[in-house]
């Protein structure tokens, strides 16, 4: 049974991504940090996160790779300036961050100048890499750009990573790439996407954060996007989802037992809220119902409401994995304007409860699921308004009627 410390003790705080959970927020009361970009994200007037593709470029081939990135360079990608005058455009805006993301944004020598051009404009900036280019230059660099955070991808021990990353030797230089971050100071974390490759590494993915004093952990789910779609395969049964959430449960309520100063996120199963929601129900109901309420005021998935995606050629999208339905380009419109123009789908998508189907239409956790992944339902059925597949909660705990 999860045991949960004191609220407040540990949490870092400032989660940023738009399909992220915060676990640790959850677990110690504090879901939202009341920072300025995160009280804009969720205003009346929400300003996206934007992740940013800048590239798909990268040295690595991850089998997962929801870009299908590769080692190689792609034509028609933003020049620096193209990039810099978007930027100007997201802070007319009032983006309050950017997520930087590849393929690896660090195979592009601008990405410095944006990062720190995007930062003189007030936005905050994240980095999110493969992590085997940070020589000791490159993190220097990093520092002096200003990013607030580097995520680095490592999927499991060396051999384990090595094999999902699709290059040999990349486990011992993305670790070498987070120890140069951490001496330069900057907060750093892993990325780990969830597999039947990779489950049984999470107890040595949990002892690397400890041991290397690393400020998050984020588990990913998998998308069925780019490779994703074929590796799809290679995804997580329902019991093992449970299991393996299980286990992250365990280990961010450990750290904020122990005071330390992380913050373990899973990200792209919105389901994952109502999941810590019922364990936590088990043996605290008062604390699930504050839970609730803070999952509530997070809403769930909200692709196309406060996360955004641009991609390598300026087309932009309602996130990351969903890049089927280019919403324009802002080579031709700035992005406040594609944003905030008459688009049915996003229209639709801040509208979703009407047009979602399935169980997810049933479901007694919609206002803090959202109905989870369109992505994945449009890679499933072919219908981006059908049902989550990858939902593990049980029609008993969705609270629906068998044969309705
Ligand atoms: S049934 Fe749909 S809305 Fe409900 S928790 Fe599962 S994915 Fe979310």
């Amino acid at each position: 049974m999860l045991t949960i410390s004191m609220p407040g003790a540990g949490y870092i705080g400032g989660p940023l991504g738009g399909a992220m959970l915060s676990v640790s927020g959850l677990l110690s009361g504090k879901a939202f940090c009341g920072s300025p970009a995160e009280r804009l994200r969720y205003s009346r007037e929400p300003r996206p996160v934007v992740v940013w593709n800048l590239t798909r470029s990268c040295a690595l081939r991850c089998l997962h790779c929801y870009n299908d990135s590769r080692d190689r360079t792609f034509e028609g990608e933003l020049a620096a300036e193209e990039a810099a005058s978007v930027i100007d455009g997201l802070s007319a805006f009032g983006v309050p961050a950017i997520i930087f993301s590849g393929g690896d944004p660090l195979t592009r020598a601008d990405i410095f100048y944006l990062a720190e051009y995007a930062g003189a404009k007030g936005i905050r900036t994240v980095l999110s890499t493969s992590g085997v280019l940070i020589d000791g230059p490159a993190a220097r660099k990093i520092k002096e750009a200003g990013f607030s955070y580097a995520g680095v991808s490592i999927d499991g021990n060396e051999e384990t990573n090595d094999r999902l990353r699709g290059s040999k030797g990349s486990f011992k230089k993305a670790l070498d790439g987070i120890r140069r971050l951490k001496e330069q100071g900057i907060p750093t974390g892993i990325r780990l996407t969830l597999s039947r490759g990779n489950i049984g590494e999470l107890p040595f993915i949990f002892d690397l954060i400890e041991n290397e004093g690393l400020e998050r952990g984020y588990f990913a789910h998998l998308v069925y996007s780019g490779r994703g779609n074929a590796f799809s395969r290679e995804d997580l049964g329902y019991a093992e989802t449970r299991a393996a959430l299980d286990y992250i449960f365990e280990r961010a309520a450990g750290f904020i037992e122990k005071g330390a100063r992380k913050e373990i996120v899973t990200g792209s199963n919105d389901a994952d809220g109502a999941y810590l929601y019922l364990k936590v129900k088990e043996s605290d109901p008062e604390r699930a119902e504050a839970m609730r309420r803070l999952l509530f005021g997070r809403g769930g998935n909200t692709a196309g409401v406060n996360i955004a995606c641009i991609d390598n050629l300026g087309m932009v999208h309602a996130d990351q994995f969903w890049q089927g339905h280019p919403l324009g380009s802002v080579r031709e419109r700035p992005f406040g304007e594609i944003w905030k123009g008459p688009e049915p789908l996003l229209n639709a998508l801040r509208d979703r409860k009407a047009f979602i189907k399935g169980r997810c239409s049933w479901c007694s956790f919609f206002d803090i699921c959202g109905g989870n992944s369109r992505a994945r339902a449009a890679s499933a059925y072919g219908d981006f308004w059908a049902e989550d597949p990858a939902c593990y909660l049980t029609d008993e705990e969705i609270g629906i009627r068998l044969g309705k």
